[in-house]
């Protein structure tokens, strides 16, 4: 009888997560809220199933401009620990914890690293702001992820201090997998015949390229949203691939890279993809995609780029 009531019980949970749209969580587990991609991987890879992992960004869609419903507003309230980016994109989390949340258990990824300005590099459009803000892709440099990770798991053996040991042997493995990544990329650099790419569209690699040395022009800054490139701004990309000889122009995922392939059309490059780690496509979430796996991905794609 005890089983039967149990199994109605079950179903009923189920079938409300599945009608309110919220995942299904352990209630024995701390639930850790992600906003996006990056953070969620590096908190699987420390914790495993030790808690309820969440990420509020939908896979496949577009992060920038991400508005939470009034249950993921809630479902932040609640959670144990809630891990965001920090800066413009974030501007929505800052505001719900600075109104709602004074207790509530965060980490801001750009509170991790030491975060650079958004720049607006030669030939890019847009206007460069009065006071520039931080730029928030710190998780695309290697180093920087090593510094997340690290923070990331003082984080969770704090929320799960029985489990640290074992948390901290994940982080480890990790953080090797990490330096090797690192210094896979700067093997590449080198060797590079050229430390010049251009990108045909947003440009969410400084991190990356400062820690590499790595000139760089591309058509806009950062987190701009998909605004119409202008045809002075692709000319003058075009130039560039052709002075430098350049082999590679690179779009970003999720686009259709018209540009780049206007830019490639015009100089007989070869147009390949760079990925953000912003989010993955739904089919690359569900195949278990990692951030590892992306960045070896880049890794092939820069290799070709500086050869
Ligand atoms: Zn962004």
């Amino acid at each position: 009888m005890k089983r039967t009531l149990a199994l109605l019980l079950c179903a009923a949970l189920l079938l409300c997560a599945l009608a309110c749209g919220k995942p299904q969580l352990d209630v024995g587990k701390p639930t850790v809220v992600c906003t996006i991609f990056p953070q969620y991987d590096f908190i699987r890879q420390i914790a495993g199933d030790r808690v309820n992992l969440v990420m509020l960004a939908k896979p496949g869609s577009e992060v920038h401009g991400f508005d939470p419903t009034m249950s993921e507003m809630s479902m932040i309230l609640e959670c144990d620990l809630f891990v965001y980016v920090g800066g413009e994109t974030d501007r929505w989390a800052e505001d719900l914890l600075s109104k709602n949340g004074k207790d509530l258990n965060a980490v801001a990824l750009v509170d991790l690293v030491e975060t650079v300005d958004e720049e607006l590099a030669p030939g890019m459009q847009g206007e460069q702001e009065e006071k520039p803000e931080a730029d928030e892709h710190v998780w695309t440099s290697p180093v920087n992820a090593i510094r997340i990770v690290n923070g990331l798991t003082d984080a969770l053996c704090a929320l799960l201090p029985e489990e640290a040991d074992a948390m901290r042997a994940n982080a480890d493995a990790y953080l090797k997998a990490l330096e090797t990544l690192d210094s896979d990329y700067h093997a590449v650099m080198d060797t590079a015949q050229r430390k010049t790419i251009v990108f045909a569209e947003r440009f969410p690699f400084r991190y990356l390229c400062e820690e590499l040395g790595l000139r760089y022009y591309a058509a806009l800054p950062g987190c701009s949203s998909n605004e119409e490139v202008s045809l002075s701004t692709v000319s003058y990309l075009i130039e560039r691939v052709r002075d430098e000889q350049l082999p590679v122009v690179f779009k970003i995922e999720f686009s259709d890279g018209r540009i780049a392939k206007t830019i490639a059309d015009a100089t007989g490059c070869e147009v390949l993809e760079l990925h953000s780690c912003h989010n993955v496509s739904r089919e690359d979430f569900d195949a278990g995609v990692t951030y590892l796996d992306l960045m070896r991905t880049n890794l092939e794609s820069l290799k070709k780029a500086v050869n």
